[in-house]
């Protein structure tokens, strides 16, 4: 059933078994299953059934530290959330991702890949793709992998719609915004919707899930914790911190042998065992081919600085033995305390909530992970004569990042993780391994807030099996 609440604030169900709150991949998946289930739900979206201003606003706020998108336009505020605009791309967490890695305190899982595993069958089947195939490793010396990559085109809002409509079990209210959450300290005992007109109504349910994005859960658990003067979330937990994004740079140019850019775009990382003989996070690159043009300029280049190796190219060149390619990167960032979502001290939105104030910064570390796996490829490559590596100059240079703005590159891949982080522990994280806020006996999270490491996979498969994982938790409560 669907509510409009800017129609009217009233006529919602007294009480649900379930109340989740957002309706992007993570809070849909959770609605449904459990609706599925047979079990009661309340959807409560904060945008209407199209994007709108008046809701868009509401995902202002600022970034310090590095240049960093505008928080509005980095996550879409309406029915299917972000998946509105996603590019859909899908790639699983790895095993290495969910281990403990030397060096790095911070960056693993309280739980393991085959906890994961068991909801992987279904995830693919709501993102309507086909698993990708298995990482196949080119060169077990130099631990080269080509990584399998999916393509969904499933937009939430659009897709799941008919679905929400025909559920039993779940009531779907559009233009209804969290903002507020009371609780006896240790339990939920209701949450306040309201909408654009500023008319709200409490929400009453046995168990509460927050499902706003990566972002969005962190700002409202900080502010839930403000009014409740801390009884929201155990102070002593990081909430808001240990943010993450994957960066995201164009590193190179190549000219390859066929052989190596097989296709238009190749996707390749480095093995488990020698990312830990690296010391190193994940990180991959893209191979993507070149027009015939861009061949031709990469073999004048080549030609002018090293004659040698240009001669190699460019007698293969008409013989289409050689094909020039750009190089990305993304990559995994070290969860730092430092990297936070914060209240904004001077900004408020319409219902009187302080904007989000993000504090994110990539590290030496960070260039660390990119520089040690770019080298292992350049190494790969050169050894193996498959072609020669051009690097963007500030790769192996004292600039620092460059200003995406400026360099025209996508800077970081809009995959907003961590800030409610999964730990074993209050000291380490937000919520436990069952995505339950600590302190709390009938608060959860879904989302990639709960990513306490990010590997270098997009989040969206991993929110899907995470939100299935925490689904089947719940069902019997
Ligand atoms: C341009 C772009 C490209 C991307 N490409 C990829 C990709 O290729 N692969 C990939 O894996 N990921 C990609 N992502 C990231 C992907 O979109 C997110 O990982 C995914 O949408 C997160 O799902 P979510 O449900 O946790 O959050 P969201 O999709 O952001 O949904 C959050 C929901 O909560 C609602 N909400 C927020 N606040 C409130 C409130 N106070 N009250 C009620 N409701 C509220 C919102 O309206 C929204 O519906 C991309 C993102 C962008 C911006």
């Amino acid at each position: 059933m669907h509510i409009d609440f800017s129609l009217s604030v009233n006529g919602l169900p007294k009480i649900a078994d379930f109340c989740v709150v957002g309706s992007g991949p993570a809070g849909m998946t959770v609605a449904l299953e459990l609706g599925d289930y047979g079990r009661s739900v309340i959807l409560l979206e904060g945008g209407g059934l199209h994007q709108s201003d008046e809701s868009q606003d509401i995902y202002k706020g600022d970034v310090i530290g590095d240049p960093y998108f505008e928080l509005d336009s980095a996550r879409l505020r309406y029915l299917g959330g972000t998946s509105g605009h996603w590019d859909g791309h899908c790639v699983p967490l790895g095993e290495s991702d969910f281990q403990k890695k030397e060096g790095f305190e911070n960056a693993h899982w309280p739980i393991e890949k085959k906890g994961l595993d068991p909801f992987l069958k279904k995830a693919l089947s709501i993102l309507d793709i086909r698993q990708p195939q298995d990482d196949i490793v080119l060169d077990q010396e130099f631990g080269i992998k080509e990584i399998g990559i999916s393509y969904s085109q499933v937009r939430f809002g659009e897709k799941y719609r008919e679905r929400l409509n025909a559920s039993k079990h779940v009531t779907y209210v559009t233009n209804a915004n969290l903002t507020g959450l009371k609780t006896d300290g240790q339990r939920v005992v209701s949450v306040t919707a309201t909408n654009f007109f500023g008319q709200s109504a409490n929400v009453k349910a046995k168990h509460f899930i927050l499902a706003m994005g990566g972002i969005e859960n962190s700002r409202m658990l900080l502010w839930s914790n403000h009014q409740t003067k801390g009884k929201c979330v155990d102070p002593r937990a990081p909430l808001g911190h240990y943010w993450m994004e994957h960066p995201s740079f164009r590193v190179g140019h190549a000219l390859v042998q066929l052989e190596m850019a097989k296709t238009k775009m190749r996707l390749v990382g480095l093995t488990d065992a020698v990312k830990r003989k690296l010391s190193t996070l994940d990180c991959r690159f893209w191979v993507r081919e070149l027009p015939r043009e861009g061949t031709q300029a990469l073999v004048r280049d080549l030609l002018c600085v090293a004659p040698k190796a240009g001669a190699w190219a460019a007698s293969r060149v008409g013989k289409n033995l050689v094909c020039g390619t750009t190089l990305f990167a993304d990559w995994e960032q070290e969860p730092i305390w430092d990297n936070h979502v914060k209240l904004s001290e001077t900004k408020r939105d319409r219902f009187g909530i302080p904007l989000t104030e993000l504090h994110w910064k990539k590290t030496d570390r960070d260039l660390a992970t990119l520089r040690k796996s770019l080298s292992q490829f350049n190494d790969y490559v050169m050894a193996r004569n498959l072609g020669r590596i051009k690097f963007t100059n500030w790769v192996f240079s004292n600039d620092g990042f460059p200003d995406y703005r400026v360099t025209n590159d996508s800077g970081a891949g809009y995959h907003h993780m961590g800030g409610t982080r999964m730990a074993d522990t209050v000291k380490n994280g937000v919520v436990d391994s069952n995505c339950r806020v600590f302190g709390q006996e009938n608060l959860y999270i879904a989302g990639s807030s709960v990513f306490p490491s990010g590997g270098s996979a997009n989040p969206t498969l991993t929110i899907v099996q995470l939100a299935l994982r925490l689904s089947e938790h719940l069902r019997n409560s």
